[in-house]
């Protein structure tokens, strides 16, 4: 099928789905997020710190990984995905349990898919209650901060009702009580925790994580080893500067973030004759894997700006063609939403093409993505360069050939000769 005939299709699917993504924006949930006052005041200092590690990439990272290992962490720069997916595979092949939070990093890379196809299938458990529940329900998420938004609480009491055999109810606090019973017994059997990090501070050599559960607390703290996998663009150059992304991070989604988690590598102790020594209560073992991959490689493009994205989904949020075609349309197997159309160009190998898949000249370029973004990332910008490159190449659809030959031939669209123009 041509690539133009399946936007199409998803366009005509989208329109005429009843429920899907389409309940989310009816029940004012995604609104209460995208108007929320929070994010303005702090915009300004959060786009300049974002803005200098742009601008210091190099020497930041650098900075970062030496004081990151001062503090006993294992580091390793992947250059690929495949560097970053390998090194996580050797860290974890004798374990028969993986307990992980949310990683967009490990969304980009395919990371639980590579590891069930390398013996983890079934091994691997989500602790987010909500990409808990997608993942044993084995549905499509929705939006990154609720994946499991757009199921009603009577949907998913039924479907649990039968995985486990019992009557569940379908009120919220009886579905999260299970949910903390269930996954409880998981993260305490586990050996090894995946997290992502929402800043890594490079003058401290620090991760820094925030969350409404508890349980990225939970899981670094209780696991032996604890994996973070980020990528390089999270690196910030100071604590004070974390605590401003932090407060980003909360404020955009207009969450409260009941936990924020600094975690400077291992526990350790200096109790026993003033000697510091490491792997006390908490991960006796930190690795950080911080991946490049294309990021390095945009400094200095049009796609630079990409690099200040904090995965809030805002954008996601405040697209119209979202709202009205649902799930399906602006998606891709690499990422979502409007930026995800960038990024869909940088992670894919047939880039342009699977941007042009997910809806690249449907967009409209309204700007809602930029105004909502706390980045302020112009991402219609980059939609209008990534058009022109498909342009160039000749990925246009017929309709747009015909119109732009009849341009050429007749001074008009419709493919033929009109009368003459009245002349005043
Ligand atoms: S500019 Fe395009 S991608 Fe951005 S919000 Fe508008 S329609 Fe969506
Ligand atoms: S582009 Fe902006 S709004 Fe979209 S996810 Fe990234 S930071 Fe959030």
């Amino acid at each position: 099928m041509d690539i133009f005939d399946l936007v199409m299709n998803k366009i005509e699917k989208g329109l005429n789905s009843p429920t899907d993504f389409k309940t989310i924006f009816n029940i004012g949930y995604t609104n209460k997020i995208v108007n929320n006052k929070r994010v303005e005041p702090l915009k300004k200092e959060f786009t300049r710190i974002k803005r200098y590690f742009v601008d210091h990439f190099n020497e930041l990272t650098k900075i970062a990984i030496e004081n990151l290992e001062k503090r006993d962490c294992n580091v390793i720069l992947a250059k690929t995905q495949q560097e970053a997916l390998d090194y996580i595979l050797k860290e974890v092949e004798n374990e028969d349990l993986i307990v992980k939070s949310k990683t967009e990093t490990g969304k980009e890379i395919g990371l639980v898919e590579f590891l069930e196809k390398n013996g983890f299938k079934g091994k691997i458990v989500e602790t987010d209650l909500g990409d808990r529940i997608i993942q044993l329900l084995n549905e499509r998420p929705s939006i990154p901060m609720g994946p499991a938004v757009h199921l009603s609480p009577k949907e998913i009491s039924d479907r649990l009702s039968q995985i486990y055999n019992i009557e569940v109810d379908p009120t919220p606090q009886t579905l999260v009580n299970l949910g903390r019973e269930k996954l409880r017994k998981d993260i305490l059997r586990a050996n090894v925790c995946i997290t992502g990090a929402n800043v890594i501070v490079a003058e401290d050599g620090m991760i820094g994580l925030i969350e409404n559960e508890g349980n990225i607390s939970l899981i670094t703290r209780l696991a032996a080893k604890h994996i973070c996998l980020t990528g390089i663009d999270k690196i910030v150059p100071t604590w004070y500067d974390a605590v401003t992304i932090l407060k980003m991070a909360e404020a955009s989604l207009d969450l409260m973030g009941a936990y924020i988690s600094f975690i400077k590598g291992p526990s350790r102790t200096a109790d026993i004759g003033g000697v510091e020594v490491i792997q006390m209560q908490g991960a006796k073992e930190v690795h950080v894997v911080l991946l490049d991959d294309y990021r390095s490689k945009i400094l200095g493009t049009e796609f630079e700006q990409a690099l200040q994205c904090i995965n809030c989904g805002r954008c996601f949020l405040a697209c119209p063609l979202i709202k009205s075609m649902g799930l399906d349309i602006l998606s891709s197997k690499y990422s979502r939403g409007p930026i995800g159309l960038i990024k869909t160009y940088l992670l894919a190998e047939n880039g342009l093409e699977e941007s042009i898949k997910m809806g690249l000249f449907v967009c409209t370029l309204c700007k809602r993505c930029q105004i909502n973004c706390p980045s302020e990332i112009n991402i219609p910008e980059m939609i209008l360069k990534l058009r022109e490159m498909a342009i160039q190449k000749g990925l246009i659809m017929n309709t747009y050939k015909n119109t732009l030959a009849s341009i050429k031939k007749f001074d008009n669209p419709f493919s033929k000769k009109m009368m003459k123009q009245l002349k005043f």
